[in-house]
């Protein structure tokens, strides 16, 4: 739906006040033609944070380019080291406890180690993505070379 609208606030024309990003929001979903469905957010990098910000942008339409064909970032443990791809040492632990580390809407197993070893991190964060259907957004191999 398509709706002409010409508003007039306070002696300020309407494309004035589009600049305001919050009035562009309250704008576009009054007249009807952008939803969050049909917007699209680019994520760079499915590491623990990029799937964080895939569920959190979830009522939008989103895309997470990824340059390694893996999700999880730096806990997902790599044997042989790749340039330029961190990951976790085989003795990794955190340095702080489970709940400290957790996400507020995905507590952490009670069995897991409070303290967690780099495997339980790297199980936790892939539990969280797929409970929340995230990890169907990621494309893999796609490294980001620039953003305009
Ligand atoms: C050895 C080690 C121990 C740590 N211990 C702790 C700890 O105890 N507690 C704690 O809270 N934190 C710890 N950290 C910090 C850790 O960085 C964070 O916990 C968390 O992993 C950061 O998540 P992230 O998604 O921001 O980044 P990352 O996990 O680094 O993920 C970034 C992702 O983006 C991808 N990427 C990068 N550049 C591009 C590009 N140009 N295009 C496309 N994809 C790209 C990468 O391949 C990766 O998958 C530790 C880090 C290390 C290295």
């Amino acid at each position: 739906m398509k709706t002409a609208l010409k508003i007039q606030i306070i002696g300020k024309s309407l494309e004035q006040l589009l600049k305001n990003w919050k009035i562009l929001t309250f704008s576009v979903f009054f007249a009807g033609k952008v939803t969050p469905k049909n917007k699209k957010i680019a994520v760079i990098g499915a590491g623990f944070f990029g799937l964080a910000a895939l569920e959190e942008e979830g009522g939008f339409n989103p895309v997470c380019f990824e340059k390694t064909d893996k999700p999880g970032g730096t806990w997902f443990y790599r044997e042989k080291p790749e340039d330029g791809v961190g990951s976790t040492m085989p003795s990794t632990i955190i340095n702080h406890s489970k709940e400290l580390g957790a996400l507020s809407t995905f507590p952490p197993k009670k069995e897991s180690n409070n303290f967690m070893r780099h495997h339980e991190i790297y199980e936790y964060i892939m539990d969280y993505a797929t409970s929340k259907g995230v990890l169907k957004y990621i494309r893999y191999k796609k490294e980001v070379l620039k953003v305009k």
